[in-house]
C-alpha cells in the first residue's frame, strides 16, 4: 500500500467519528459497538491499516520533528477500562521516544490545586517538533469535577466568581486556550474513547477476575460507573462546545479495541498528513558544507 492510499484510507476510518461542529452532537447517535461492518473476517483488513500506518506515522514524526516548528498535542478521555492506556500503547509503538512525551493527569495535588486548572497542563504542552499526549487532561475539570461539586469546592476559586455560567465558562475559556494554541502552532486532536456501561462492567469483572488484571481495578472505578448517566451528560456536553475545525473532537467506538486502535492511529496519521511536511531542502552553504565533509570522508 502506498502512502497515499494508507492516507485515504485513514480518512475513511475517522470520517464517521470526528466532531468539527458540536452544536448538534449527540452522544446515542454513536454505538460503541461499531466497527463500521468490519464483522470479524474482515477484521485482519482493517488491522493490516494499523500495520502499515504504524510505520508511516514514525515517519510523519521524523518529519515533524525535523521541522521543528509544529507542535502535536493528542488529548485522551474516556470512563474508565475504556482503553485509553493500550489505544496509547499500541498507536505509538512505532514513534521516536525522543519526539513524545505523555502525560497523565490524575487528582490534583495541592500545589496544583493552588494554581488555575489549565497550569499544570500548560507545563506539559509539546515543544515544536513534538508530540505531547494527555492521558486525562484539562477537560476533567469539566467532567470529573462537574460531576462531584465538592471537587470544585476544593479548587479555591474565589466564591464569587462561582456562579451557574461555570460550566459554560470554562468550554468558552478551553475553546479560546485550543484556538491560541493552534494560533501558535500547536495542533490539538482530541479522542473521546466510547465504551459502553456493559463492556465496561465485563472489563472490570476481568480484573477483578484475573490475578494479573488486578492491579489495575480500583474500586473507585466502580464508585464512579454509579455516576455513569452524569458522566454521559457531562461528555456530551463537553463536546459539544469545545468540538471545533481546529481542535476535533474524535467519538472512537471503544467496545472492540482493535477497531479503537484503528480509528485513533488513522486520525493521527492524518492530522499529521494534512500538514504536508517535506523534510526541511538545505541551502547552499549547508550543500558546500556536506560536499567538503564528504571528500574529507572519502579521502
Ligand atoms: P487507569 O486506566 O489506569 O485507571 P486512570 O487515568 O483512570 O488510569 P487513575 O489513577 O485510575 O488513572 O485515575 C485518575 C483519577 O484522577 C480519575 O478518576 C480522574 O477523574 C481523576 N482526576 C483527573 N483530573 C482531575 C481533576 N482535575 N480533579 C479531580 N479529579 C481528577
Ligand atoms: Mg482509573
Amino acid at each position: 500500500m502506498k502512502t497515499k492510499q494508507i492516507i485515504k484510507k485513514a480518512r475513511g476510518f475517522t470520517q464517521p467519528y470526528r466532531v468539527e461542529k458540536g452544536r448538534h452532537f449527540r452522544l446515542k447517535d454513536i454505538d460503541p459497538g461499531d466497527t463500521m461492518g468490519f464483522g470479524d473476517e474482515a477484521r485482519p483488513q482493517a488491522q493490516e491499516l494499523l500495520a502499515r500506518g504504524i510505520p508511516l506515522l514514525a515517519e510523519l514524526q521524523d518529519r515533524l520533528y525535523a521541522h521543528n516548528q509544529w507542535g502535536l498535542l493528542l488529548i485522551f478521555q474516556a470512563m474508565d477500562a475504556a482503553g485509553k492506556d493500550g489505544a496509547i500503547k499500541h498507536v505509538m509503538s512505532g514513534v521516536n521516544p525522543q519526539g513524545c512525551r505523555v502525560s497523565s493527569f490524575k487528582t490534583p495535588t495541592p500545589a496544583e490545586l493552588d494554581h488555575d486548572y489549565l497550569w499544570r497542563c500548560a507545563q506539559a504542552l509539546p515543544a515544536r517538533g513534538q508530540i505531547g499526549i494527555f492521558n486525562r487532561s484539562y477537560y476533567e475539570d469539566v467532567l470529573v469535577v462537574r460531576v462531584h461539586p465538592e471537587l470544585l469546592a476544593r479548587q479555591k476559586i474565589p466564591p464569587a466568581l462561582v456562579t451557574k455560567h461555570i460550566w459554560k465558562e470554562r468550554f468558552e475559556d478551553i475553546r479560546a486556550f485550543e484556538r491560541y494554541l493552534g494560533r501558535n502552532g500547536v495542533v490539538v486532536c482530541k479522542f473521546f474513547l466510547h465504551v459502553s456501561k456493559q463492556e465496561q462492567k465485563r472489563r472490570f469483572l476481568e480484573r477483578i477476575n484475573n490475578p494479573e488484571k488486578n492491579w489495575k481495578f480500583s474500586a473507585n472505578d466502580a464508585a464512579e460507573r454509579e455516576h455513569w448517566n452524569d458522566y454521559q451528560q457531562a461528555y456530551e456536553d463537553m463536546i459539544r462546545h469545545t468540538a471545533t475545525p481546529e481542535a476535533p473532537w474524535h467519538v472512537v467506538p471503544a467496545d472492540n479495541k482493535w477497531f479503537t486502535r484503528v480509528v485513533v492511529a488513522a486520525a493521527i496519521i492524518e492530522t499529521l498528513a494534512a500538514l504536508d511536511l517535506k523534510y526541511p531542502e538545505v541551502g547552499r552553504t549547508k550543500l558546500k558544507e556536506l560536499a567538503a565533509a564528504k571528500a574529507a570522508l572519502v579521502k
